[in-house]
């Protein structure tokens, strides 16, 4: 039989596995180097308890993923030369520096993303430069998918939130107690589509605080494919 693939959400975090029935009395679940999960279960298993198995054991398969993982070849440590490429938009841009004597800017033409530095050796010039370019994108296009997740009937009774951008160590988004929505800036290199699943689950909140049933049934009318979202977020940028 050909494994089928299913995904668990558990706090956060999604495990995706592959599920595969073979003749076999127990459920089995292995973590493999390449950090893909395999659950083996008895062929006549029905899905949602297998389900349940795999939760209760996500704690395990994430300490195995990290595990494996610390082996992968990381992203090496970015030069900020010319060729590097860099993720905008969901997109890898290859960067072209330019030395200039006047003002220093980046900008996103040709398919290139452009950095024009005084000294284009200067490792912490050119990547104050573009953190500087990405703050710049991040406030314009958020705001702009704010404004237009917001547009939503379910939303209809919400004043627009006013809005932060930070660099958050862990999570995609927050709110404050006052209703400010905070998005971590990182999401402008992730394609709309998935920063729009942020702001929609951060606009969720602001109707329903909690984790709770309430939320999640809100969150699939409003978007009813965000765990792809935040699947392919992850994929990307995790
Ligand atoms: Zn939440």
């Amino acid at each position: 039989m050909t494994p089928t693939r299913h995904t668990v959400e558990w706090g956060n975090k999604v495990i995706e596995f592959s599920l595969l029935r073979t003749d076999r009395k127990r459920v089995a679940i292995e973590v493999n180097p390449d950090l893909s999960v395999l659950v083996k279960v008895p062929t006549t298993a029905e899905l949602e308890p297998v389900l349940g198995v795999v939760r209760k054991k996500a704690r395990w398969i994430l300490r195995q993923q990290r595990y494996f993982g610390q082996f992968a070849p990381r992203t090496p440590p970015r030069r900020f030369v010319s060729g590097e490429t860099h993720l905008y938009a969901g997109r890898r841009y290859r960067l072209k520096v330019h030395t200039v004597d006047g003002a220093q800017f980046v900008k996103l033409a040709g398919g290139y993303l452009h950095v024009y530095c005084r000294y284009a050796g200067a490792l912490d010039a050119k990547r104050q430069l573009l953190e500087d370019w990405y703050l710049q994108q991040a406030v314009r296009v958020m705001q702009q998918r704010l404004e237009t997740c917001i547009d939503h009937r379910v939303f209809r009774d919400l004043a627009l939130p006013p809005m932060s951008i930070r660099r958050l160590r862990k999570r995609w988004g927050s709110c404050t107690k006052s209703g400010r929505v905070l998005l971590n800036l990182d999401l402008i290199r992730a394609p709309r589509n998935c920063i729009d699943y942020v702001i929609t689950h951060e606009l969720c909140h602001l109707l329903v605080p909690e984790h709770s049933s309430a939320f999640f049934r809100l969150l699939d009318r409003v978007q009813p494919d965000w765990l792809e979202r935040k699947t392919r977020l992850e994929a990307l940028l995790v």
